[in-house]
């Protein structure tokens, strides 16, 4: 799209006219993919829900509309996403086997393949956030555990008490799940849900930017990681392809090497974003028994919002088009 700027310069106050041109911007978000059916949802949860959607898309989208960058812009959704306690991130992070919270996040540039990545961080506000320190402030893509912990307290992070992540139905969740010996995703079986959040952007610069935050799986052995933080499974993004984001079953997502392959079969094949995903979501990922899906967003500003669940919390936005808000298949 051309557009028109108009600068004062104040030395001198004459006026320029600049013409330039500048991208469409786009932003997805998704909270979790699953079995979210109409029929066990209440009317205050649906809106409750969406309402979580809309907040995150307008943090995000408040930053695009000013000619702001993509990498800020998922990061404000992503965070508005995990201080709610509705998704498994952040304050609503689900429990591990031991009753702790240990939580995933990553985060890449499209403009220059940097990336940042944490995992089983614990106590942590907004693990995004730390995911995008270790990017910009260290000399590494990934740091877990107690080393992402000690990096975390040097740069300041905001730290919580266990009692910020305490959520009543999560608590409830690991029951059944330590009940049945098995490790269940967010919003699965009776509640049968992979809470995780993420977000996709492409800014007016043209610059892609994806990102991903999760408490894992409830019932999850202590050190277990999944999908979220590793960079080409859970997250991925590239100017010249796309920007993913992923929620589902961690285990096939990595095995499937998920957001990773969908770029490359742009990359490589020359497929549209909607054919890579549909091959990667509806047909590989199934085949192999993997759950999920994830919001995909290429350098056309393309938006692609894929599920082989029954459900998948997710909402989209292109400059000058109506907010979308979806949760159902249907
Ligand atoms: N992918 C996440 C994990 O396996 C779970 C989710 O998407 O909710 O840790």
């Amino acid at each position: 799209m051309l557009r028109f700027i108009v600068l004062t310069n104040p030395l001198n106050t004459s006026t320029f006219l600049y013409l330039c041109y500048m991208r469409k911007f786009a932003l997805a978000i998704h909270g979790g993919a699953g079995t979210i059916l109409r029929s066990s949802m209440t009317a205050e949860k649906e809106m409750a829900y969406k309402k979580a959607l809309e907040d995150a898309m307008i943090a995000g989208e408040g930053l695009l509309v000013k000619g702001g960058r993509s990498m800020d812009a998922i990061e404000a959704a992503i965070r508005s996403l995990e201080n709610n306690p509705l998704f498994n991130a952040g304050k609503g992070a689900v429990f591990t086997n031991e009753g702790k919270h240990e939580m995933d996040a990553s985060i890449m540039n499209g403009k220059d393949l940097m990336a940042g990545a944490v995992a089983g961080v614990q106590n942590i506000k907004n693990p995004i956030s730390l995911a995008r320190a270790v990017m910009e402030k260290s000399e590494h893509v990934f740091m877990a555990g107690l080393g992402a912990q000690e990096f975390a307290k040097k740069i300041n992070a905001e730290f919580m008490p266990d009692d910020y992540f305490f959520v009543q139905q999560r608590y409830d969740q690991l029951q059944e799940a330590k009940k049945e010996d098995k490790m269940i995703l967010d919003h699965t079986d009776k509640e049968k849900k992979f809470g995780t959040v993420g977000a996709v952007a492409i800014d007016q610069h043209g610059n892609l930017a994806a990102g991903t935050s999760t408490g894992g799986m409830t019932n999850k052995k202590h050190g277990r990681v999944g999908d979220t933080p590793v960079i080409g499974s859970g997250t991925y993004a590239n100017n010249k392809t796309c920007a993913i984001s992923c929620t589902g079953h961690g285990e096939f997502f990595l095995r499937a090497v998920v957001a990773y392959d969908i770029s490359c079969l742009i990359e490589y094949k020359g497929l549209s974003l909607k054919k890579a995903c549909d091959i990667v979501v509806m047909d590989k990922l199934v085949k192999i028994g993997g759950e999920g899906g994830l919001i995909a967003l290429d350098a056309k500003g393309n938006i692609e919002l894929p599920f082989n669940s029954e459900g998948m919390y997710r909402a989209s936005k292109k400059e000058g088009e109506d907010l979308f808000i979806g949760i159902y298949k249907d």
